[in-house]
């Protein structure tokens, strides 16, 4: 019999696949399900960036590569951060397969076992079990009274963090709900990051879908350089989640540190994906632009869609996804949303956010609409 590790004992799977998974037999069973359940755009990756990774493939980039990325790669990601107010260099980025495991070397590197380390709530579901796996003690600011946004919640920020708090998790577009945080609220951030001396993760990897506000990377705020990690991938903004591509932009002794987690663990991100993610990153503005802008159509028709059956929901600024207020016992509300209603959706209560589930709009309007008229037609609503 094993004898598993505590770590691993710390942790449940995570709750977004569970629920994608019960659409899935579902389906197999031959019921159509609206499946809003996962974080996944459902767009082709652009054609362009495809050709670039054959051409690659074709080219023979086919082996290992230096294990923080390829330098033209790097030097792409720094020139793109340089041009969001980060003053970055190559030699800072480690390119990680997935903007997931940048984060898990950055808090594998940063969290000893009983650090105190702060999230935002609803907080995206990892970031518990990464925190959980390096041993670190969890402490939490309830976003859910103040519409999700952070500035009216910085007080209660301020009351949290002390001179013991280790690290601090921003994500801004936010999963799951949306919001994207104001400069007040991210300079409310580094005066607390500067007086307790804590560093922060800034998980920007929604950074390119806003919709019309503007995206402000904490980095650039002065006194952030030396305490921010700044983290990204290709999946959201590039529909690229299967070709695991992310990054992670740190102070270079944080690097030098993750970088031995880097090449202990996955040895590199994969070599053809690295040449194709620079021209994702260098020439794919117009199918970005596209993008947003679908997402955007469906924000407004979902958000008139409910304020029409009196659900009461914030209008999300960044990401595609929505939280909608359902019943107290959200978890009983999602199951029944899938077997009956045949709509999946994620309970709030899995990011922290109970009495919500998550929506995620990367789906038709058609599909989107037919949700929302299974929901309210099953008296859900
Ligand atoms: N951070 C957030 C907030 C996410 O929602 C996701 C994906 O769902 C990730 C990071 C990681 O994405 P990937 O590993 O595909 O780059």
């Amino acid at each position: 019999e094993f004898d598993f590790s505590d770590r691993v004992g710390r942790v449940e799977p995570s709750a977004t696949l569970a629920i994608s998974n019960l659409a899935g037999e579902l389906e197999a069973d031959g019921v159509d399900v609206v499946d809003l359940s996962v974080g996944e755009p459902d767009f082709p990756t652009p054609e362009n960036v495809i050709r670039a990774g054959q051409a690659a493939m074709d080219a023979g980039h086919t082996g290992y590569t230096s294990s923080n990325g390829i330098t033209e790669l790097r030097e792409a990601i720094a020139e793109k951060l340089r041009g969001d107010g980060i003053d970055a260099e190559a030699g800072e980025i480690i390119v990680t397969p997935g903007g997931k495991q940048a984060l898990f070397e950055t808090i594998q590197t940063v969290v000893d076992d009983g650090d105190e380390v702060v999230l935002l709530d609803p907080a995206w579901v990892s970031y518990e079990a990464m925190v959980k796996l390096a041993g670190g003690d969890l402490s939490r600011v309830d976003l859910s009274p103040h519409e999700f946004q952070l500035e009216p919640a910085l007080d209660e920020l301020a009351d949290t963090v002390s001179d013991d708090t280790e690290l601090l998790v921003v994500n801004s577009p936010s999963n799951p709900t949306g919001a994207v945080y104001s400069d007040a609220a991210l300079e409310g951030v580094r005066d607390l990051a500067v007086d307790h001396d804590f560093a922060v993760i800034s998980d920007e990897i929604y950074e390119q879908i806003t919709y019309g506000v503007e995206h402000t990377s904490l980095a650039t705020f002065e006194g952030m350089e030396d305490r921010t990690i700044t983290i990204n991938g290709f999946s959201k903004a590039y529909s690229m989640t299967g070709w695991r591509l992310g990054y992670l932009h740190a102070p270079e002794a944080l690097i030098s540190e993750a970088g031995k987690l880097h090449s202990h663990s996955v040895s590199c991100a994969v070599n053809f994906v690295q040449h194709a993610g620079v021209e994702a990153i260098t020439n794919t503005d117009s199918a970005v632009e596209e993008m947003v802008d679908a997402f955007e159509e469906r924000r407004d028709m979902l958000v008139e869609m409910f304020d029409e059956r009196g659900v009461d929901v914030s209008t999300p600024d960044g990401a595609f996804y929505m939280m909608i207020p359902v019943a107290d016992d959200d978890q009983q509300w999602c199951e029944e949303a899938i077997q009956e209603a045949h709509v999946a959706t994620v309970p709030g209560s899995a990011f922290g956010a109970p009495g919500y589930a998550r929506i995620s709009y990367a789906a038709s309007k058609e599909r989107l609409q037919e949700a929302v008229e299974r929901l309210d037609d099953g008296g859900m609503l």
